[in-house]
C-alpha cells in the first residue's frame, strides 16, 4: 500500500457509502480516465476477468461465435469466451514482444473466413507489461473489421509510442488483483471510447435493471460492479502507480545489468517506442534443465520464481480448440522464468537472488 488508501476507505465508512456505488467509485474512475488521457470512459468492476466478460457482451459475442485469443497468456484472458458459450481460437506469439503474432493472426482470420466462421473479436494481451505490436494488430483489426479487446491487466502504466496501454483497443481491460502492479485486493476496469458503452457495461454489471419503480429486467445481468470501499483503495493506489512502475523497471535493470553477460540467459528488450511497466522481470534460459536448476536453487533459499505462463493451447481445458502456432510460446514455457519482481524488493533481496542465479550459471 502507498499510504493514502486507508484515508479513502475511512471516508467510505464515515459517509456510510458501503455499496457498489459512491464517491470512491466515481473518483477512482475519474483518476484512471485522467491517467489514461484522451476522452476515455472507465467502468470499475469486480475483476479484470469480469471486464473481459463485459467487453465480449458489449460486442455481442454469443453461443457458437469464434473469438481469437493470444495463446501465451493467463487463463483469465480466455475463460470469458467460454462463459459466453463461444469458441476460442488460439494464436501464438512473435519473438520481439512475446505477444500475439500479427502474421499468424492474419493467417488465422483468413482460415476462419474461408470456413465461414469469421471471428467476432480479437483478444490481444500485453503480457508481463510489454505492449503487443499495436499498430500491426490495429491494421488487421481494421482490414477485417474485427474489434480488439485489449487485455492490459498486466500493463497498467505501460505505453506504446506514448499512448497508454488500456486505450489501444476497442475496449481496454485493467486488473487490480492482488498480484498486479497496483491492487485493490481484487478489482478491474473496462475502458471504453464512449459514455454509451460505459453506461451499458455498468448497466449489465449491476443486474441489468431497467428504469422502473419496481425491478424490471429485459436482459440477463451480472453482479460485477466494484464496491465503494474497494474503490477507496484504488484511489490511494493511483497516487503511487508511477512509483511502482519505476520500482519494477529498476528491478529489471538490476537483473539485466548483472546477468546479461551470461550467454545462457536472454532478456526481452523493449522495441523502439515500446515502454513496459516491467510488471515481472522474465528471462529465457538456454534449456529446460537450466531453467529448472535456477528455479530449484532459488526455492532452496525460500525464494519463489515461476515458469512463464503455460500457453492456452497446451492447457487441458483448452487443448481441443483450434490453434495457430509457431513454437514461440511453447519454447518460452519450456525455458522461461519469472524472477522475483515485487516493487518492495530491497537491494539486499536483489543481491541475494542475483548471487544464487549467477552462482548457478557459473557452475554449468
Ligand atoms: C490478472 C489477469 C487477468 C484477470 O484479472 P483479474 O482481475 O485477476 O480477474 C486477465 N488477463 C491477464 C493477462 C492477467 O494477468
Amino acid at each position: 500500500m502507498g499510504g493514502m488508501e486507508q484515508r479513502f476507505v475511512e471516508e467510505a465508512f464515515n459517509t456510510n457509502w458501503i455499496a457498489p456505488l459512491g464517491p470512491n467509485v466515481n473518483g477512482f474512475e475519474h483518476d484512471i480516465a485522467k491517467y489514461l488521457g484522451g476522452n476515455h470512459q472507465v467502468a470499475v468492476l469486480s475483476s479484470g476477468t469480469a471486464s473481459i466478460h463485459m467487453a465480449l457482451e458489449l460486442l455481442g459475442v454469443t453461443r457458437g461465435d469464434e473469438v481469437l485469443c493470444q495463446s501465451f497468456t493467463f487463463s483469465a484472458s480466455a475463460n470469458p469466451i467460454m462463459y459466453q458459450g463461444a469458441t476460442p481460437v488460439f494464436v501464438d506469439s512473435e519473438k520481439d514482444t512475446w505477444n500475439i503474432s500479427p502474421e499468424l493472426l492474419e493467417i488465422a482470420i483468413k482460415d476462419r473466413i474461408e470456413n465461414y466462421k469469421k471471428p467476432k473479436a480479437i483478444i490481444a494481451v500485453h503480457l508481463y507489461g510489454m505492449p503487443y505490436k499495436a499498430k500491426e494488430i490495429s491494421e488487421i483489426s481494421k482490414k477485417y473489421d474485427i474489434p480488439v479487446i485489449e487485455d492490459s491487466a498486466e500493463a497498467f502504466g505501460s505505453t506504446y509510442f506514448n499512448t497508454p496501454c488500456g486505450t489501444l483497443g476497442k475496449f481496454g481491460v485493467l486488473s487490480f488483483n492482488g498480484n498486479k502492479i497496483i491492487t485493490t485486493s481484487g478489482g478491474g476496469a473496462l475502458v471504453t471510447k464512449t459514455i454509451e458503452e460505459k453506461n451499458s457495461a455498468v448497466h449489465l454489471s449491476t443486474q441489468a435493471r431497467d428504469e422502473a419503480p419496481h425491478y424490471e429486467h429485459s436482459k440477463v445481468g451480472y453482479n460485477y460492479r466494484m464496491s465503494n470501499v474497494v474503490a477507496g483503495i484504488g484511489r490511494g493506489q493511483m497516487l503511487v502507480l508511477d512509483d511502482r512502475v519505476a520500482a519494477r523497471r529498476q528491478n529489471y535493470d538490476f537483473y539485466k545489468t548483472h546477468l546479461e553477460g551470461f550467454k545462457d540467459i536472454e532478456f526481452l528488450d523493449e522495441p523502439y517506442g515500446f515502454f513496459s511497466n516491467r510488471w515481472l522481470t522474465c528471462i529465457k534460459t538456454s534449456s529446460f534443465e537450466l531453467r529448472e536448476q535456477i528455479r530449484l536453487k532459488l526455492l532452496e533459499q525460500d525464494i519463489e520464481s515461476r515458469p512463464l505462463w503455460k500457453p492456452m493451447h497446451m492447457q487441458p481445458v483448452f487443448k481441443d480448440f483450434l490453434h495457430f502456432t509457431n513454437g514461440t510460446s511453447e519454447d518460452l514455457f519450456e525455458k522461461g522464468l519469472c524472477l522475483p519482481s515485487g516493487s518492495n524488493l530491497t537491494k539486499n533481496d536483489l543481491n541475494r537472488i542475483l548471487h544464487i542465479i549467477s552462482g548457478t550459471l557459473k557452475n554449468i
